[in-house]
């Protein structure tokens, strides 16, 4: 087996923070894990730690969309195996969407108020709950960034 000399490593030193971000990354996988042999895997999720066998970078690599429909790798560097967080970019994904999602509801136009104890904004149209109260009802969490 031919061993590569070179790595990309060092062109890509942030983490992705946002889904565009990680959609670019995940364009970029492939020179970077080329060159990478993989670590461990952490148990219950799609994540995984590698290292770059030129540079001895530590990449974590998930896939934020999920490994079946057409999901790709999406790896970003580490400092330490303990500044890997399982689901860190599957959670910024799922953030992202959620936020979309909960700008779609609404408008609390009422006239009832929310059926959630103490909560005394509108209800939507759609539910008997608040666009708050509403969101966490079907998500089971609450709202990212609140
Ligand atoms: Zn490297
Ligand atoms: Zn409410």
């Amino acid at each position: 087996m031919r061993i590569k000399k070179k790595c990309v490593c060092q062109q890509h030193p942030d983490t992705p923070e946002t889904i565009d971000a990680i959609r670019e990354r995940c364009g970029q996988a492939s020179p970077i894990l080329a060159t990478c042999d993989r670590l461990m895997k952490f148990k219950s999720s799609r994540t995984c730690l590698t290292q770059c066998r030129v540079c001895g970078t530590l990449w974590c690599v998930e896939y934020p969309f999920g490994e079946t429909h057409g999901g790709a790798a999406c790896p970003y560097a580490v400092a330490t195996p303990k500044n890997a967080k399982p689901d860190r970019l599957f959670k910024v994904r799922r953030s992202e969407e959620d936020l979309a999602w909960f700008h779609t509801l609404g408008p609390e136009c009422g006239p009832q108020v929310c059926g959630c104890r103490n909560c005394d904004r509108l209800r939507i149209r759609q539910s008997k709950y608040c666009t708050v109260h509403y969101f966490r009802r079907v998500k089971g969490y609450r709202v990212p960034g609140t």
